[in-house]
């Protein structure tokens, strides 16, 4: 074990909550360093365009967008270190944390940015059409525009399935919902609105056998359960919709979370149940979770910092 860094505003994640933080916490001359986690950039480094994020009248890739984050939180003085929180003690004082399992670091703040991951179905085309952008996506909002008038097929069955294919229905020439049991988890008002949408037709008690295409989507194969039976869906785009998982396991018995592991915070504010620790973003948003959002949210957490910092006497 190394011996321990003391760093004054840590920042745990690298999407655009972590960054945003970043850039306000250093102009604030909080001194942040910021440990990436394993996928600098975090989600939309896995996304092709981003339309939707202001100021980028053409548009951006995920990727463009991520390094210009991270050049405007460098510019300003963060430290940006490749790194993986693996454990954290948030109840002493100065917090303790464990980089790789090797690095102690104790730290005054700690704005909590580490995200969710989508859950995937784990299907070998599933993974490679979705590397290489070729039309599988876990965001509706994100990436429903590039298949307007087009043909699509989501997987899922609850609110974040329903309101997606509602969604995609706005844009699409047709919706496919693939539901792999008689019913859906979704709310009953969601569920009414997606069975009574012309466009959308779901498909009860079918699974996701593959999807074909050497570089986009060309169709879908969904296995009936009932009967076996075989149908292949001529469609463009691919939406999985089954759920995210917040990257908050570390915390776990020490942070306030709900029963899927989003950190909780104080209405208003990103002020977690540990004096000094924040959280930003998707890890703590199972609503919105958009980069505009996390990043909002990240500009609040440097802020709240800033302000506990203040009462130390720092
Ligand atoms: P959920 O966990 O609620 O639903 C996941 C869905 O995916 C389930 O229908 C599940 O099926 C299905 N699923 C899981 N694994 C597979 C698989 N391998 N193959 C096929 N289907 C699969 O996740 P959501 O993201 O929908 O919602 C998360 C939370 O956010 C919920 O509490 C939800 O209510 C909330 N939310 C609220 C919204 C709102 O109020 N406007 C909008 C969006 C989300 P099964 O039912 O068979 O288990």
């Amino acid at each position: 074990m190394q011996n321990s860094e003391h760093i004054h505003c840590l920042i745990i994640g690298s999407g655009p909550a972590g960054y945003t933080a970043a850039i306000y916490a250093a102009r604030a001359d909080l001194k942040p360093v910021l440990y990436t986690g394993l996928t600098p950039g975090g989600q939309l480094t896995e996304t092709t365009e981003v339309d939707n994020f202001p100021g980028y009248p053409k548009g951006v890739t995920g990727p463009v967008l991520m390094e210009d984050l991270k050049a405007q939180a460098e510019r300003f003085g963060t430290q940006v270190r490749f790194g993986m929180v693996t454990k954290a003690d948030l109840n002493c004082t100065p917090k303790k944390v464990w980089v790789d399992d090797t690095i102690e670091l104790t730290a005054d703040t700690v704005i909590i940015s580490t995200g969710a991951s989508a859950k995937w179905l784990g299907l070998e085309n599933e993974t490679r059409l979705r590397m290489n952008a070729g039309g599988v996506s876990a965001c509706a909002v994100c990436d429903g525009f590039f298949f307007k008038g087009q043909e699509v097929a989501i997987v899922g069955a609850g609110d974040t399935a329903a309101e997606e294919a509602t969604y995609l229905s706005k844009l699409c020439k047709k919706v496919y919902m693939i539901v792999r049991r008689d019913q859906m988890r979704a709310s009953k008002a969601m569920q009414r609105r997606v069975e009574t949408t012309a466009n959308i037709e779901i498909l009860w008690n079918s699974e996701t056998a593959d999807i074909l295409g050497k570089e986009t989507v060309e169709g879908v194969v969904v296995k009936n359960s009932n009967d076996g039976s075989l149908k292949t869906l001529n469609v463009t785009g691919f939406f999985v919709a089954i759920g995210h998982k917040p990257n908050t396991d570390i915390f776990k018995g020490q942070l306030n979370m709900d029963d899927q592991g989003y950190l909780v915070v104080q209405a208003g504010s990103t002020r977690t149940n540990i004096e000094g620790v924040f959280a930003v973003g998707d890890c703590a948003d199972k609503t919105y979770r958009q980069a505009v959002t996390a990043a909002g949210s990240g500009c609040m957490g440097a802020l709240d910092a800033e302000r506990y910092l203040a009462t130390l006497g720092h």
